[in-house]
């Protein structure tokens, strides 16, 4: 598998990014944030698990994210072109991947924004319920307020995504995942990318770097 690994800090843009590509290129798009959500709506046992951490802004535990993802990867043809939007989050699922789930992350891309503007970005993101599209209340905001684009969805607030959560979501990345920055530097496979500049100009240099 060509697996390529998004990391950021909460509200950097991965999942915006990813979701493009996914929709103009030829990439599979995982994004572990939201199977957890879809898992939590329909209160699954992964959904039940992870509800309480998710609200709160804390990472599921390991074991429970490296089974959703393994059983994600399992069947997945060989010469697929992946991109993995929020896992790993932590150096042990890091590990996971490149040696209990055998699947080798080709390279790892980090996408760097000011901590000032990831606050905003998130206490204005609004997101579609059933399809996972993004807004935000300033610059993106859906044509029909509360309403998505593109599927007619409901468009919410994310209760992770209020002022009180966000800070923690923060603070948890920079000691939990921020450490995997050197584990893929180390391996020679971390590229870091300006992640404040517009969508469509960062969506140009991933096309151009994931080709
Ligand atoms: P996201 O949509 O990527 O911001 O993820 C939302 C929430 O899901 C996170 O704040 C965590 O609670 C949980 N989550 C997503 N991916 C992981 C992961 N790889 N490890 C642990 N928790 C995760």
């Amino acid at each position: 598998m060509n697996i390529t690994v998004f990391l950021g800090a909460p509200g950097s843009g991965k999942g915006t990014q990813a979701k493009r590509l996914a929709e103009s290129q030829n990439f599979i798009h995982f994004s572990t944030g939201d199977m957890l959500r879809s898992a939590m709506k329909a209160e699954t046992d992964v959904g039940k698990k992870a509800k309480g951490f998710v609200d709160k802004g804390d990472l599921v535990p390991d074991n429970v994210m490296i089974e959703l993802i393994e059983a994600a990867l399992t069947g997945i043809p060989n010469n697929t072109k992946i991109i993995l939007d929020g896992f790993p989050r932590t150096v042990p699922q890091a590990e996971a991947l490149d040696q209990k789930i055998s699947t080798a992350v080709n390279r790892a891309l980090y996408f760097l924004v000011p901590e000032k503007d990831l606050i905003t970005r998130l206490t204005g993101r609004r997101v579609c319920e059933k399809c996972g599209e993004p807004y935000h209340v300033e610059s993106l905001p859906p044509k029909k307020e509360g309403v998505c684009d593109k599927c007619g969805g409901n468009v919410i607030h994310r209760k992770d995504d209020s002022a009180e959560v966000v800070g923690h979501r923060l603070q948890v990345f920079h000691k939990l995942t921020s450490p995997l920055l050197s584990y893929y530097k180390t391996k020679n496979r971390l590229k870091e990318l300006d992640g404040n500049r517009p969508i469509d100009t960062l969506q140009k240099e991933l096309v151009q770097i994931l080709n």
